[in-house]
């Protein structure tokens, strides 16, 4: 079959659900991913054909982007802070506003990091994607990653040996003893960063069906009337654990942001910042430990 054809297929099937500019931004995933054949190399060659498996893969595809379900999962990768991630249904797809926090983090200690060993703290790492960038972008970071799920961390392990970067991965919880014991041996922090469960069941209604039917909602879901249940636990477990001046850097839910903040300024935090993602939403705090 004619590649482009295909692609007129995928426009009839799909426009519909997603627009026209996200089908076409599939459809060169997909051909990236199953072909190997780049965009470029398909304006070049309006003619280019496929054999019949290929086409069979590409409808497979177009089945599965018909329910719904997010491309990451359907070709097991994406891309975050330009590194190569493996992804399936146990972690979470990388967002965009998580792409700024490690960037904030990246900002604010890279001159450290060169001049001494930055100890860094991941609590949640699903993917390992914050973990991750972090080692790759600071030169001497020696990062610790944590994650309840057993198989998030394989997924984080696989991906830190995809972006070939040494991290340390422990099965805990944050919410009792195991993540203090676990971590005893590793003494004190420079930098923890989380991005925990946030959204409450009351916002569901605002969760498009591809997030809702797809990723794990372990990964996603609070319940209404304990929103800052990971929040507390964290900052508590911040507390004992971060150097003095040690950073706390949070991901955020939008609705939340001034709850947030007052956990760290009521207690042993300064410098207590609000920051809003390329939304303009309130997405990241951080705070310095006195
Ligand atoms: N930002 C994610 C979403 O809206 C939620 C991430 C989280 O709960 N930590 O789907």
């Amino acid at each position: 079959m004619v590649l482009k054809e295909l692609q007129n297929i995928f426009h009839i099937e799909l426009d519909a659900i997603y627009g026209q500019h996200e089908v076409n931004s599939f459809f060169y995933l997909c051909t990236e991913h199953y072909l190997n054949i780049a965009r470029i190399q398909l304006t070049l060659e309006p003619e280019l054909a496929i054999t019949k498996p290929e086409t069979e893969t590409f409808f497979k595809a177009l089945e599965h982007l018909k329910q719904q379900k997010p491309i990451q999962y359907l070709l097991g990768e994406t891309e975050f802070f330009g590194l190569p991630f493996k992804l399936n249904e146990n972690v979470l797809i990388p967002r965009p506003e998580t792409e700024e926090l490690v960037d904030l983090i990246i900002r604010s200690h890279s001159e450290q990091s060169e001049a001494s060993k930055l100890k860094i703290l991941d609590i949640g790492t699903g993917s390992g994607c914050i973990a991750i960038s972090l080692a790759k972008n600071l030169p001497n970071a020696e990062v610790y990653a944590l994650d309840v799920s057993p198989d998030a961390l394989k997924m984080a392990k696989q991906n830190a040996e995809l972006n070939k970067v040494n991290a340390h991965f422990i099965e805990a919880s944050i919410l009792d003893e195991t993540c203090h014991s676990a971590l005893d041996a590793a003494s004190k922090f420079d930098i923890i960063v989380s991005n925990p469960p946030y959204v409450r069941n009351l916002e569901k209604q605002e969760i498009k069906p591809n997030v809702l039917n797809n990723e794990p909602h372990l990964a996603l879901f609070v319940e209404d009337d304990n929103p800052l249940l990971f929040y507390k636990a964290i900052t508590a477990f911040a507390e004992k654990i971060l150097k003095s001046k040690g950073q706390l850097y949070f991901e955020i839910n939008q609705y939340l942001g001034e709850e947030t903040k007052a956990l760290l300024t009521n207690t042993n935090f300064e410098a207590v910042k609000l920051l809003k993602d390329l939304n303009g939403n309130n997405r990241m705090l951080k705070g310095k430990k006195v």
